[in-house]
């Protein structure tokens, strides 16, 4: 369960934790895809942005994980979504919802009888958001981006990552009120469909990308104090 009381985001995306944590409700134009892992849970927030970009868009949104009710690592899964300011958004999701990815097998080319311009409005209004400070996208559907809205600055907040071939992840800025939340660096200026873009593409970060262990990413255990007390 979470915490009572006013909500606060505390630490960093990869090592934090949420008080006064709100379940994200499971209602029309939102479908949580795993409720039974009880990942539903964000800062008021978070909860709030998805509620309205539901009523903002025609197709249901097809929810993640958001964070643990007071948040915190996730045994066996991400590094971060543990200051209920990160979410994934599924693009689409097969029978028994089995996500569908987008990447074409190469890895480097989009999967073009799958993929849909509403993902792109999707992305954009996203990005356009004030509070959402950066979406995490498969290098490829940066590059798409890149090629249909060039020289967008909101481009900037969406960053080319591993994997993420058929969700993306969206995280919101630091709350106002939540002192103790660990502001990230501001993201770079402009598109960054330049060589920021290109090292994506490059022998480097092929190699890096296929030497990856499955979706192993480096996990910190080392929670801010102010977690461990709020929180047991
Ligand atoms: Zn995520």
């Amino acid at each position: 369960m979470p915490t009572n009381g006013e909500a606060d985001s505390i630490g960093g995306y990869s090592s934090g934790c949420l008080l006064g944590g709100q379940q994200l409700p499971s209602r029309a134009g939102i479908l949580i895809a795993h409720p039974e892992r009880k990942r539903d849970f964000g800062h008021p927030h978070l909860v709030g942005f998805l509620q309205r970009l539901s009523q903002q868009v025609d197709s249901k949104l097809l929810i993640g994980d958001l964070s643990q009710p007071r948040g915190g690592p996730i045994p066996g899964g991400h590094a971060s979504h543990q200051n209920g300011l990160d979410v994934d958004l599924y693009y689409k999701l097969g029978a028994g919802n089995i996500s569908v990815t987008m990447i074409n097998k190469d890895g480097l080319s989009l999967a073009a009888n799958v993929w849909k311009e509403e993902y792109e409005v999707l992305l954009m209004k996203v990005a356009a958001e004030p509070r959402v400070e950066r979406i995490f996208v498969n290098a490829v559907i940066k590059k798409e981006l890149c090629k249909k809205y060039p020289d967008n600055v909101l481009l900037s907040k969406i960053r080319p990552w591993y994997y993420h071939d058929e969700h993306f992840h969206i995280r919101l800025a630091c709350p106002e009120n939540s002192s103790r939340c660990v502001v990230q660096n501001p993201v770079g200026k402009g598109s960054q469909c330049g060589s920021e873009l290109a090292w994506w593409f490059s022998s480097e970060a092929l190699d890096i990308w296929r030497q990856r262990d499955g979706r192993q990413v480096e996990r910190s255990f080392s929670l801010p104090e102010a977690c461990r007390s709020a929180t047991l």
